[in-house]
């Protein structure tokens, strides 16, 4: 139970015992009111509902309350380290009970702990969103919430002992220009503050208490970083082109909408990918939402017009929860998320849709569903968009047409049977994180496992190489806003299998832009043949390097060179 567990400090005036008794009380104020708002919230689900009486029931447990408070009594221990001792104590239990069905309640002894203790270190939140002079944050891990809702200004480095590269913390970070190096394991617990620390985010590396020659030599590359940096981004205006004269589309992905104010000062064209559940992240209190939603999208549309603008609808779940969608999930990525959750809980959705309709008179605008295993689930939404144009039109709302309908094909369900999926959609774009994800069965945020995500794997490859052709075959527009399009070993081989389009972070525009200059079409072409006869990511990799080694600029070869351990993408 890691989770909760926290440092012993005996209280040496009895004095603070006191405080402590009255901080334990008031966290589990704070934590019913907490409860009984997503209660109010999920209202409309009656498991929801049952699941937080029963969250409220175990808060509620005078026995329970008695334990922590003798604790903090007897032997002179802060609120927190009581709470996590109870709870270890309660767990154990559990663990213990043999019908399987009352074992796995733990979940909810748990959640309802993490809760409690969440709201006795509530002042980390605070810190968190006040933070006013440059620091680099260290931390067990990072909420993508709580990331969004950082300052950028102060933050010159993120460093966590959790996630993965490709989760979305580390996307967030990614988009925000911040340095971030995650999966470090156990970093937080020799980091302290005041300490001078380094991160190296090109190279995945982080040094506390560098030494004079470290400091020297990390200042010199930063500075060389800048320099190469800026040449690169002098290309901005160029058009994205390969060696050999072939136009691609190089457009960005975003979380923010103030973000589609810079895709044109980095170079890029429309806007691949649009994570629109960061705006519901943000703003979670907010009921009615459809017209923030509509502002947001409204902006986005016209701020990169007339070129499009790639609107995916709320990928919740997963990594990124709202309080209002309770988690009792072992495995949340295989579970409740994405457009599984809009199609329970439609009601959201459809705001979300009519205010995707209402903006797209501004724009260029189409409509992507993510995490899409069946076509079922298209004709679904195909349903919902038709009724929700006759609403608008019916109420005299003015709106625009129904966007083109794509899909992400992010399973390997998707792949595999894209053939039955191509009839029912307008394009499609290749979420290469979780097609990596759950095809080789490796969490995307678990630092565990970091070192088997692949995306080069032969089974990754492969079905690229079928959507792509599958999707040529059918004339359906096919592009790629995983992080793979942005890996300079991996640009060559999704270019070989003709994909028209490359939706990448918007900071790695102009890095992404110039690779696809040196290439040469009719060369990748053949690299990506030949790929598909190899038999591991390692030798795929070795051999695209061979082909980019003398044409990639030094900055880029460098990064590729970074620790095999880190593989990134
Ligand atoms: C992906 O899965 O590759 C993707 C682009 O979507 P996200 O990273 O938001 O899950
Ligand atoms: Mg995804």
């Amino acid at each position: 139970m890691e989770e909760i567990r926290v440092k012993k400090h005996v209280l040496k005036d009895p004095a603070e015992v006191e405080y402590e008794l009255k901080r334990f009380r008031e966290a589990l104020i704070r934590s019913r009111a907490e409860l009984e708002k997503i209660s109010a919230q999920v209202s409309d689900i009656i498991e929801g509902k049952q699941l937080m009486e029963v969250h409220i029931l175990l808060l509620d447990d005078p026995a329970m309350h008695k334990e922590v408070e003798n604790r903090i009594r007897e032997e002179l221990v802060t609120a927190e380290y009581a709470v996590s001792r109870v709870l270890y104590d309660i767990l154990e239990r559990f663990n213990s009970i043999e019908d399987p069905y009352l074992r796995s309640r733990s979940v909810d002894v748990r959640d309802v702990g993490r809760r409690v203790m969440g709201n006795l270190l509530g002042t980390e939140k605070e810190v968190l969103a006040n933070i006013n002079q440059p620091v680099v944050l260290v931390s067990n891990d990072l909420d993508p919430s709580q990331t969004a809702g950082l300052s950028r200004d102060q933050l010159l480095g993120i460093v966590t002992d959790l996630g993965g590269s490709t989760s979305h913390t580390a996307i967030l970070a990614r988009s925000m220009g911040i340095p971030s190096v995650v999966a470090l394991k156990d970093v937080a617990e020799y980091a302290h503050p005041g300490q001078t620390i380094i991160v190296d985010g090109v190279h995945g590396v982080v040094i506390l208490d560098p030494d004079e020659d470290e400091l020297e030599y990390y200042t010199e590359l930063k500075d060389r970083y800048n320099v190469a940096e800026a040449e690169i981004a002098l290309n901005a205006e160029n058009e994205t082109v390969t060696e050999d004269g072939q136009s691609i589309e190089l457009s960005a992905n975003i979380e923010f909408s103030q973000e589609a104010d810079q895709v044109k000062r980095f170079g890029g064209k429309g806007i691949g990918l649009f994570r629109t559940e960061f705006i519901r992240l943000l703003s979670p209190e907010i009921e009615d939402d459809e017209e923030i939603h509509y502002r947001a999208y409204r902006h986005v549309l016209k701020a990169v017009f007339p070129e499009p603008v790639i609107i995916r609808t709320f990928d919740l779940g997963g990594d990124k929860f709202l309080e209002s969608i309770p988690t009792l999930e072992r495995n949340p990525f295989l579970g409740w998320r994405a457009i599984r959750i809009c199609l329970d809980r439609p009601l959201k959705f459809r705001s979300q849709l009519r205010a995707i309709l209402r903006a797209a008179r501004f724009g260029n605008a189409w409509l992507m569903l993510p995490m899409i295993t069946s076509q079922d689930q298209v004709l679904q939404v195909k349903v919902m968009l038709e009724d929700i144009k006759a609403e608008l039109e019916e109420s005299g709302t003015p709106h625009g047409s129904i966007p083109p309908l794509g899909i992400m094909v992010e399973t390997p369900a998707a792949a595999l049977a894209i053939d039955f999926l191509i009839p029912h959609i307008d394009f499609v774009s290749i979420g290469s994180n979780d097609l990596t994800q759950y095809t080789l069965a490796v969490d995307r945020g678990s630092p565990y496992v970091s070192k088997l995500f692949d995306s080069l794997h032969p089974s990754v490859l492969w079905q690229i190489e079928h959507v792509a052709r599958k999707c040529r075959e059918a004339e359906i527009w096919t592009g790629i806003c995983g992080q793979m399009a942005s890996n300079p070993l991996a640009i060559p081989l999704l270019l070989g299998f003709g994909l028209k389009e490359l939706s990448v972070s918007l900071t790695l525009i102009p890095d992404v832009k110039k690779m696809i200059s040196v290439i040469n079409l009719k060369e990748a072409e053949v690299l990506a043949r030949e790929s598909l006869m190899m038999e591991s990511g390692d030798e795929i990799r070795k051999y695209v390097l061979k082909y980019v080694e003398s044409r990639y600029p030094e900055i880029i070869l460098d990064e590729i060179h970074r620790d095999n351990n880190d593989r990134g993408n």
